[in-house]
């Protein structure tokens, strides 16, 4: 139904889409994830022009739309878009904000365009609405009255851009409700939303955008729980990690604690945790100081908020191989290491010795 091909959009110099090439089919409920600032909204405006793309094509229905001779205008009517603010008259009546677009520019008699006006006030749940004005709603009640009022053009797919980011928490699960309905009656409908739950059980694919590219396209199954590319399994993950290198014996101790309690309190680990971190730490450093000839270390600390977890990555160079097999086993240090982790896991590449520790919790 959509197929785009080498799509790209330059605002001067800055290059928001580089190359996208993607596929809607009848039907599809595809959502649209990614860090903000990544060209989202520009990718939807794009494909019903609202922004000229600076290169690619667009084929809707196998109609070139950027072609000179396409009305555009009636390619435009296919695309019904819905947005952040509404962008209700808010002077006009529910009633005639759902009329008004039918009567002027698909010619429907008032009483037809009234009578489809009603059925879609049914159906996103505010018949009783009809005659109040816009401005009367709260928010929730306005998204939906957007929502009908796409959809009294009779759109063959509806576009939605963030739909619930400008409401109330206590009002996005009524919008969120009617979009499902939508997509459970089969409507083509591409949505950018944060709202991570909803897009897992609504859509059937997803698309992670990223460095001005579709830069992961799957099944929400893929996506959400076996991200297959690094940058899409870091925001799904919403990996925050910090880094710390040591290159020598007399590295800075008392500032690497420092920064490393400042990380975990952002990330409001509990205090218990975060000595732990530095229990770890120091053991480690003891230990290798004591089997490696050189001090060569690359920490990594990464906390997943979704999971809730609290990783260490100690990286060291030299040809030792597991640093934590190289000592007694009753050496405290590593009774201790051993206490306050889940799991260890040793891995070498290229002379790096790389622990992954996953701390316990609580
Ligand atoms: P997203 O929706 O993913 O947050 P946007 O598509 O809104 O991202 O924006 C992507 C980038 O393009 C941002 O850096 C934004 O500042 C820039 N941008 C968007 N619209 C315009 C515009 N009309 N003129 C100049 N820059 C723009
Ligand atoms: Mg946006």
């Amino acid at each position: 139904m959509i197929r785009v091909e080498n799509l790209s959009k330059k605002f001067g110099e800055l290059t928001v889409l580089k190359e996208i090439n993607i596929e809607i089919h009848k039907g599809e409920v595809i959502s649209i994830i990614g860090p903000s600032g990544t060209g989202k909204s520009t990718f939807l405006r794009c494909l019903n022009l609202l922004e000229t793309p600076s290169g690619g094509k667009i084929f809707i229905d196998e109609i070139d739309i950027l072609d000179k001779s396409t009305d555009v205008p009636k390619i435009r009517q296919k695309m019904g878009m819905v947005f952040q603010s509404f962008n209700l008259f808010s002077h006009l009546t529910v009633m005639e904000n759902l009329t008004i677009g039918q009567i002027k520019l698909l010619g429907r008699k008032k009483e037809e365009a009234e009578q489809k006006a009603m059925d879609l006030l049914k159906l996103v749940g505010l018949a009783e609405k009809a005659d109040s004005f816009a401005d009367e709603l709260s928010g929730g009640q306005k998204q939906r009255v957007a929502i009908a009022r796409c959809l009294s053009m009779d759109p063959e797919i509806i576009l939605f851009d963030e739909p619930t980011s400008a409401l109330d928490p206590t009002m996005v699960s009524e919008v969120l409700a009617v979009i499902r309905r939508l997509a459970k009656e089969g409507m083509t409908l591409a949505i950018v939303t944060h709202e991570m739950d909803f897009s897992r059980d609504v859509s059937n694919r997803v698309f992670y955008m990223d460095e001005g590219l579709i830069y992961e396209d799957g099944s929400p199954q893929q996506i959400f729980e076996n991200p297959q590319r690094e940058k899409t399994r870091a925001f799904i993950n919403r990996i925050r990690s910090f880094n710390y290198k040591i290159d020598s014996p007399d590295f800075d101790l008392y500032a690497m604690n420092a920064e490393i309690e400042r990380f975990c309190e952002k990330h409001v680990l509990p205090k218990k945790m975060i000595n732990n971190v530095l229990l770890i730490l120091e053991e480690l450093m003891m230990i290798n100081k004591s089997v490696s000839k050189e001090i060569d270390v690359n920490l990594t600390l990464s906390y997943s908020e979704k999971r809730d977890t609290l990783e260490i990555i100690f990286e060291s160079g030299g040809d030792e191989g597991n640093i934590l097999e190289k000592i007694d086993q009753d050496e405290i240090g590593l009774m201790i290491i051993n206490n306050l982790t889940e799991s260890i896991e040793y891995s070498s590449l290229n002379n790096r010795n790389k622990l992954n520790m996953f701390l316990k919790k609580g």
